[in-house]
């Protein structure tokens, strides 16, 4: 566990997030339930502002990257800190929206933003879009001309570098849907198309390298590509970017084969960026640009812990040993989808020692449905809290009704006190868009 002061084994041997204690949720609440942190995402907030105020005069903004978990609440958090947010659909847009957070200060993604989507985002007045093709940049420049604005717009570029948690590689052409190629000229071409639209003011650029990286140089890497790239179109096109926008991707701990970084790292690894950007701007007699960072996972990552009540334990005896959870893939499908690894614990029983080695199994009709693979636990009995920690990202934002489960709730704390941020579904949510055509009624 990386331990802080809002995630700690309290002095009965529970769990404890955010001064409440984990069982205590559970009983209140139920199972399984999503908790937060609301402490620590402030707390990761702040770091990542506080370091572009000390170490870059304050010339630049944090974007929440939404889409790791999106919900009204956490616009609304965001929003309290006084950072940006970016968004990758018309649906986190609204809900944004809906949660009061101020359009110029969010950011719009996506590799086919739908007409819709963007129409939407125009209409109410979004701070930038990121475009990442030359049939969107053609439709948003109609769309804003039908509405009489000028539009901002970064370019998303693809510096040729694809990180991994604790490596990275270098590419002259990377294989992705995402951006446009530096090594190659694309970048170079789509700036100068972009140029061409009346309604279209081309800010600068933007490059997100990868997720869940501990690796620094990375970074530096990359924003040291895409100064050079911005040198480049100073001296062909004569534009000079006024903003860089460096992406997310730092990494955070799911188990103890990962870092246990803490606040001061996080802002380690944001000054590297900032000296690599700022000794760049000076090397290319360049002004420093806007800059622009949009962590998702660290932000929420390690402030999220999803509860569940230990059910039916099956042993297979010199094979495995599967203890089933009120959950599964339908509230966290990272293990489906990438084998993702977790840390688990008793939280009623989290001093106790671990004594074997068990696979957390969901509810779902799935052979792999699984949570986390051969991990150590005391002998769970029925009706124990488990806890999956490091859950905060990427979780609920994935979560499906998948079997027709419900998608549990979600619960913020702050000083011992929860209160719910998504209440939880019922039956009648499940079938409320189900429709029964009338020939079949009988
Ligand atoms: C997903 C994403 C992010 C956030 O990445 P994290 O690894 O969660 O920090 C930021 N920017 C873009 C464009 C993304 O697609």
């Amino acid at each position: 566990m990386n331990e802080r002061e809002t995630l700690k084994i309290n002095s009965l041997g529970h769990l404890e997030i955010g001064g409440a204690d984990a069982v205590d949720l559970a009983k209140e609440f139920g199972t399984p339930l999503y908790v937060f942190d609301e402490t620590h995402i402030r707390n990761m907030m702040r770091v990542y502002k506080r370091t572009i105020e000390n170490e870059y005069d304050g010339n630049g903004q944090v974007l929440y990257a939404s889409k790791a978990f999106s919900c009204k609440a956490v616009y609304a958090i965001a929003n309290d800190e006084n950072i940006g947010v970016d968004v990758v659909s018309g649906g986190e847009f609204y809900t944004a929206l809906k949660a009061g957070f101020p359009a110029n200060r969010i950011y719009m993604h996506g590799n086919n933003k739908l007409f819709r989507e963007l129409e939407y985002a125009v209409e109410n007045g979004i701070g930038n879009i990121v475009v990442d093709s030359y049939s969107e940049a053609d439709i948003l420049n109609g769309i804003a001309a039908q509405h009489g604005v000028k539009q901002n717009v970064l370019i998303r570029t693809n510096p040729g570098i694809e990180a991994h948690t604790h490596a990275f590689v270098q590419t002259a052409r990377t294989d992705s849907k995402f951006g446009f190629s530096i090594n190659d000229g694309a970048a170079e071409e789509i700036t100068r198309h972009v140029l061409t639209k009346k309604n279209l003011v081309l800010k600068g650029y933007h490059c997100h390298i990868g997720s869940q990286i501990f690796e620094k140089q990375s970074f530096v890497l990359a924003a040291e590509k895409v100064m050079d790239f911005i040198a480049k179109m100073k001296k062909s096109l004569g534009f000079e970017a006024a903003e860089l926008n460096i992406g997310g991707g730092f990494g955070v701990w799911y188990t103890d084969e990962d870092p246990k970084l803490k606040l001061c790292d996080y802002a380690d690894y944001l000054k590297a960026l900032i000296d690599a950007v700022k000794s760049k701007a000076k090397e290319h007699g360049l002004n420093k640009p806007y800059l622009l960072i949009e962590p998702g996972r660290s932000i929420v990552g390690e402030a999220g812990v999803t509860l569940y009540t230990v059910g039916a334990i099956k042993d297979i005896p010199g094979i495995k040993k599967y203890v089933a959870v009120d959950g599964g893939m339908f509230d966290n499908p990272r293990y489906a989808l990438y084998q993702s690894k977790y840390t688990v614990i008793l939280a009623d029983r989290a001093n106790e020692k671990c004594t074997e080695r068990v696979t957390v199994a969901g509810k779902c009709c799935e052979s792999g449905d699984l949570i986390a693979v051969d991990v150590p636990l005391p002998e769970a009995k029925i009706g124990n809290i488990l806890a999956v920690l490091t859950t905060g990202a990427y979780n609920y934002s994935m979560a499906s009704n998948y079997n027709r489960n419900f998608i549990p709730a979600a619960v913020l704390v702050k000083d011992g006190k929860a209160e719910y941020i998504v209440k939880p579904q019922t039956y009648e949510d499940i079938v409320r868009n189900d429709v029964i055509p009338g020939r079949l009624k009988k």
